[in-house]
C-alpha cells in the first residue's frame, strides 16, 4: 500500500490529507502533528469564529489580497476558490453567511464547527492522526520515497510526504528544510499594528474613521480603508494591511518609522482648502462645532494639532491657519516605534521560497514526491480569510497531486 504522511495537523495539512484520500481511497495517510492538538490555531481563529475564507469570486481580485506570493497562488486558487470552499463545507452540511467587509465565518459563529467537520471527515476517510509526534528530519531516499525521523526510535516511511508546518517565527526553526538544500525566506510577521509610544493621539483611543488614507514616509507603501486609534497606537484594516505589504521594510527599519495619515482622503488638497475656505466666508458657527466627517474629538485633537481653538469662530480663521489646517488633514505625521500583533490573526511573511515548488502541483521541484501546503511556504495574505483560502487551495491542491502521481 501506498503511504503518504503529512507533516502539520494544520488547515494546509487538513485539507491536504483529506484529499489524498478523496481522490486515492486506498493510500494510506497520516497525519503527523507535534502539538497536543489538532488544528490549533483554526480553533482560535476570527476571535474563535474562523474567517473561513472570503467573499471574493473574482481571481484578479481575490490574487490582490497576497503581497506575498499572488503570482504563485493563481493555478491553486483557480483550482479551489472560496466558492468552491463554501461548496466543500455545505456539500458537509456547514452553511457561512459574508459579513459587509466581505469576511466569511460559519453561521454557528464557532471555529469548534469547521473542527469538528474535519475531525469527521478524516475519520470517516480513514485518516490516520497522531499527536505529539514532532518530525525532527525528513530523509529522500536514493532508491526513492523518505524516512521521517521524530524522537520515537523507528522512522516512519512514505513513498510521499506533504509539509505543512505552518508559519515559522524565527529563521532557526525552517533549518530541517535548509538541511534538504531548499531555499527558506527569513520570516518576519505580518499583519501588525503600529505603536506610537506617548503620543497623545492614543488619548483618543477607541475612536474610528471609516475612511483614512495611510502611507509609510519614503516609501511607496499606501493603503486605504478603516482606521482605528488604540490605547497603544494605530489599528485597524487600513493600518493591517499596511503592515502586511511593508511587513519586509518595516522589519528593515526595525519598527521604527513614520507614518502619515490623511484623515479625508475623498478630497483632494485643493478641494478641502476651497471647502474650508468657503466655511470661513459663509459660517457664523465656531469651528469646534463643525467636525465634518470626522469624529467630533479627532476633530478638536487636529484643530489643536494645528494651533486652532475650537472655540474660534470660522470668519476668525487666517490664512495661514487655515493652511495649517488643510495640511494636516491631508498629511499628518506620526513617529511609529514598535509593533502589536494582531490579536485576531496574524502570519509570517517567509518561509520556503516559491521558486523551490511548481504552483501546478506543489511539488518541489529537486524532491520528487516531497509537497507543502500552507503558511509554510513564502506566501501570506491580508486579514479577512485570505490566509486559510490560501491554505485550503495549496492543501487541496498538493493531496490531490500526491495522491494521483501514486496512482
Ligand atoms: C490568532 C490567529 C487567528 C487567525 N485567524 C485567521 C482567520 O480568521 N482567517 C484566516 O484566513 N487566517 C487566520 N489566521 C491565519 C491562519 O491561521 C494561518 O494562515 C493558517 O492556519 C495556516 O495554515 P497552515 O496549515 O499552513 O499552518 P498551521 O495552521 O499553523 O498548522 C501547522 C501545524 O503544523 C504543526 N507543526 C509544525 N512543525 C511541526 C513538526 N516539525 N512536526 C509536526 N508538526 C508540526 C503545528 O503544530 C501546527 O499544528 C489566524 C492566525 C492566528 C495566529
Amino acid at each position: 500500500m501506498k503511504k503518504i504522511i503529512i507533516i502539520g495537523g494544520g488547515a494546509g495539512g487538513f485539507f491536504a490529507a483529506l484529499r489524498c484520500k478523496e481522490v486515492n481511497p486506498k493510500a494510506s495517510v497520516t497525519i503527523l502533528e507535534k502539538g497536543l492538538h489538532f488544528l490549533a490555531k483554526v480553533s482560535v481563529s476570527g476571535g474563535g469564529r474562523c474567517n473561513v475564507t472570503h467573499n471574493c469570486h473574482e481571481l484578479s481580485k481575490l490574487l490582490q489580497n497576497y503581497p506575498r506570493g499572488a503570482k504563485f497562488l493563481r493555478e491553486p486558487l483557480m483550482r479551489f476558490m472560496p466558492a468552491d470552499m463554501i461548496a466543500w463545507l455545505q456539500a458537509r452540511g456547514i452553511t457561512v453567511k459574508a459579513e459587509e467587509d466581505g469576511r466569511m465565518f460559519p453561521d454557528t459563529d464557532d471555529s469548534q464547527t469547521i473542527i469538528d467537520c474535519f475531525m469527521d471527515e478524516a475519520q470517516r476517510l480513514g485518516v490516520k492522526m497522531l499527536l505529539k509526534t514532532a518530525v525532527q528530519r525528513v530523509e529522500p531516499l536514493p532508491a526513492g520515497g523518505f524516512k521521517i525521523h521524530t524522537p520515537l526510535p523507528t522512522p516512519f516511511e512514505a513513498d510521499s510526504v506533504i509539509i505543512a508546518t505552518g508559519g515559522a517565527p524565527k529563521l532557526s526553526s525552517l533549518e530541517w528544510l535548509q538541511v534538504l538544500g531548499l531555499e527558506v525566506v527569513a520570516p518576519v510577521p505580518s499583519l501588525f499594528t503600529f505603536n506610537l509610544p506617548k503620543n497623545p493621539i492614543t488619548e483618543l483611543l477607541g475612536v474610528s474613521v471609516p475612511d483614512a488614507r495611510v502611507r509609510i514616509v519614503g516609501t511607496k507603501l499606501e493603503q486605504r480603508g478603516a482606521l482605528l486609534v488604540t490605547h497603544w497606537g494605530l489599528s485597524g484594516p487600513a493600518i493591517l494591511k499596511l503592515s502586511a505589504w511593508g511587513a519586509h521594510d518595516l522589519a528593515c527599519q526595525n519598527y521604527s518609522y513614520q507614518v502619515a495619515i490623511s484623515w479625508l482622503p475623498a478630497y483632494k488638497e485643493d478641494e478641502l482648502r476651497a471647502f474650508l475656505l468657503a466655511q470661513k466666508q459663509d459660517s457664523k458657527k465656531q469651528i469646534g462645532n463643525q467636525s465634518f466627517e470626522l469624529p467630533k474629538r479627532l476633530w478638536h485633537f487636529l484643530l489643536e494639532k494645528a494651533l486652532i481653538s475650537p472655540l474660534w469662530h470660522w470668519h476668525e480663521l487666517k490664512n495661514q491657519d487655515l493652511n495649517r489646517l488643510v495640511s494636516l488633514l491631508c498629511y499628518d505625521v506620526y513617529d511609529a516605534q514598535g509593533k502589536t500583533t494582531y490579536k485576531e490573526e496574524f502570519v509570517t511573511s517567509g518561509g520556503v521560497a516559491l521558486s523551490e515548488v511548481n504552483p501546478k502541483t506543489m511539488e518541489c521541484k529537486k524532491i520528487p514526491n516531497l509537497y507543502f501546503a500552507g503558511e509554510v511556504l513564502d506566501i501570506d495574505g491580508v486579514t479577512g480569510g485570505f490566509n486559510f483560502q490560501s491554505a485550503w487551495a495549496t492543501g487541496h491542491l498538493a493531496g490531490a497531486e500526491a495522491a494521483k502521481k501514486l496512482g
